[in-house]
């Protein structure tokens, strides 16, 4: 299985996971647009993406709560390389605060980005993929899509939300032969989640390697973190799946913390 020669649109992959699934999807031979808030780090991931090969990769500017950005980003790839086959919606963050502390702005500003993103992005990719009569549709879910943690009400509904997205991606969009699948990761150690461990280890008033060996590692078979590039795996065998038979269906990737 492999992705020569398809266009692929990943969010937030300037950095972290977003970065190593690009990377994969490069090496497979895709065509790889960087989407992210910070154009400077997308462009130079681009770069060193293409001069790896044997795909290439550009980077773009988007901000995926913002229609016009996301419309103009997406159009900008069709300029480029004639469609879309394949969308990570990946782009997050993490913000958290007791419910009962919880401000509003941060709630709406996390969800936002999250499903907000998911949707946006997919709307203005699903003409292009209908077209064709194919395509494939994964968003960035998390552990978190089936499982709750103290401090993250916001994330805990954003990431449930998306398995319904995607269940619904993949009712309407089986007639067009696409198909719409989530990843769902435990802990890697990325800039979100070195930056939640101090955060976490105040709001909570233990230490850091409490965070991490017990809150982040505690429920995992082996006590390790998921990496990027386990993670860049589940999204290239969805991407590169070759029929429609994986639709609507999600992939956990925690080293056993969540099992189902
Ligand atoms: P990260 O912070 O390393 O990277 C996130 C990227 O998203 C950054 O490049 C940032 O610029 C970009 N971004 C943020 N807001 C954006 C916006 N409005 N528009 C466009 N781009 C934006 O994070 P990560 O750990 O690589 O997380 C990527 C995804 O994986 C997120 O959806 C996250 O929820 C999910 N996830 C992460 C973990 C983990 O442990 N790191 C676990 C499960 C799921």
């Amino acid at each position: 299985m492999n992705l020569n020669g398809k266009i692929c649109i990943v969010t937030g992959a300037a950095r972290g996971i977003g970065a190593e699934i690009a990377k994969r999807y490069v090496q497979s031979g895709a065509k790889v647009a960087i989407a992210d808030l910070a154009l400077e780090s997308a462009e130079k991931t681009a770069a060193d993406l293409t001069r790896m090969g044997p795909g290439e990769a550009i980077g773009v500017a988007m901000n995926v709560t913002d229609e016009a950005a996301v419309n103009g980003g997406v159009q900008a790839v069709v300029d480029t390389w004639g469609g879309v086959d394949v969308l990570v919606s990946n782009a997050g963050i993490q913000i958290v605060h007791e419910l009962q502390d919880f401000p509003y702005d941060d709630w709406k500003k996390l969800l936002s980005i999250h499903l907000n993103g998911a949707f946006l992005t997919t709307k203005a990719c699903l003409p292009y993929m209908y077209k064709a009569g194919s395509g494939t549709v994964i968003l960035m879910g998390s552990v978190h899509s089936k499982e709750a943690s103290p401090l993250k009400a916001a994330y805990v509904t954003a990431k449930h939300g998306l398995l319904g997205l995607a269940r619904v991606i993949a009712k309407e969009g089986a007639a067009h032969g696409v198909r719409a699948n989530v990843i769902c990761p435990g802990f890697v150690k990325t800039p979100l989640v070195e930056k939640q461990i101090p955060e976490q280890a105040r709001e909570l008033g233990i230490s850091e390697e409490e965070v991490v060996n017990r809150i982040m590692l505690g429920g995992t078979v082996d006590k390790e973190f998921t990496t990027v590039e386990d993670v860049a795996e589940i999204a290239h065998l969805f991407a590169a799946f070759p029929t429609n038979a994986l639709t609507g269906q999600s992939i956990i990737v925690s080293h056993g913390w969540f099992m189902e």
